[in-house]
């Protein structure tokens, strides 16, 4: 003990290591963070506590706390990736304990939905979509630009806003503007989920067996977005249309939990595409209620001008 302290003291005379101990803790004393710490835990920190925690101290001011510095998982600058210091105490001293970050949380979930949904998806052109991007030559887009706009600025843990339900012919940017609203949702750490309607049923079809049917629709009735992609290009069924469709919509609507839609259809057409045999009342009624569900929870906006798959 007595050594160690000795060489501890002739270390501190050297005067490089004087000016790095200065330096650190000048850092550790003006980080408002650890200022709020100190203070919340005044009734706890003994003497010498500081002094003894510095290394950690200094260690927590040094890394990014709640994603503040790191834009992505990606560009993390911690020292484990993906996880974020809080100070804690620890017997006789201040020590850090790493939590995962929100961007990790999200990646993280992301991950999960992803392997359980293969239908879930944004085009590898779609990444980086953006809303300010969207040129606004069409009348239309200029109304849903603004929508997807107003939907990201308002949208938060107590407000849900109205989804959007995007139509026009084929090409125009449909699952574009779905692609720009995810990726800036996500920037706010809002979870989305954007879902290809034909691909899904055919996936939902093809889990009967495994019994991973019901996590998927957990996972989409849940999710606090949903965007269903190209609805009315599946061949629709009645089950899809009452047991899947209808079960989504109810509870989301129910929740109170915002859904976007892109269809080739608009209103009418999609209400047709629903009934989709002509026997009788009953397809009538049916497709009636999941349309009275899609309007009640999307503001329709048609989107027109050209092709850009050309
Ligand atoms: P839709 O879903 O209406 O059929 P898409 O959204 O798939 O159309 O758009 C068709 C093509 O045009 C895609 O390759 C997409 O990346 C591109 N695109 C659409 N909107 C834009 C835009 N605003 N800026 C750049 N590229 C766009
Ligand atoms: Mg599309």
């Amino acid at each position: 003990m007595e050594y160690m302290s000795k060489s501890f003291r002739d270390l501190i005379k050297r005067p490089e290591f004087k000016e790095r101990y200065d330096h650190q803790k000048k850092q550790v004393k003006n980080d408002p963070e650890v200022q709020a710490f100190l203070k919340e835990h005044a009734f706890e920190i003994e003497e010498g506590m500081i002094d003894r925690s510095l290394v950690k101290l200094y260690e927590f001011t040094t890394q990014s706390k709640n994603c503040k510095d790191c834009p992505t998982l990606a560009e993390c600058k911690n020292l484990l990736e993906g996880y974020h210091p809080r100070l804690v105490i620890q017997g006789k001293s201040i020590d850090l304990q790493y939590d995962k970050c929100p961007n990790k949380e999200a990646h993280d979930e992301r991950k999960k939905h992803e392997s359980l949904i293969k239908s879930m998806y944004i085009p590898k052109d779609i990444l980086k979509a953006q809303i300010d991007n969207i040129s606004l030559d069409e009348p239309g887009r200029l109304k849903a630009v603004s929508l997807a706009q107003d939907f990201v600025e308002l949208y938060s843990k107590t407000n849900h806003p109205k989804g959007i339900y995007f139509h026009g012919s084929f090409g125009v940017g449909k699952t574009y503007i779905l692609g720009a609203i995810a990726n800036e949702l996500a920037a706010k750490k809002v979870s989305s989920m954007l879902v290809y309607v034909p691909e899904f049923m055919r996936e939902l079809k093809g889990s009967f067996h495994d019994h991973s049917i019901d996590q998927k629709l957990e996972a989409v009735k849940k999710i606090p977005v949903l965007m269903l992609d190209d609805l009315g290009a599946e061949a629709m069924s009645s089950w899809m249309r009452d047991d899947i469709l209808g079960t989504i919509l109810q509870y989301r609507m129910l929740e109170n939990l915002p859904t976007f839609f892109t269809s080739n259809f608009g209103f009418d057409e999609l209400k047709h595409h629903l009934a989709f045999t002509q026997r009788g009342e009953e397809e009538q009624v049916k497709a009636s209620r999941i349309m009275e569900r899609i309007k009640h929870m999307a503001i329709p906006v048609e989107l027109t001008g050209r092709n850009r798959r050309d």
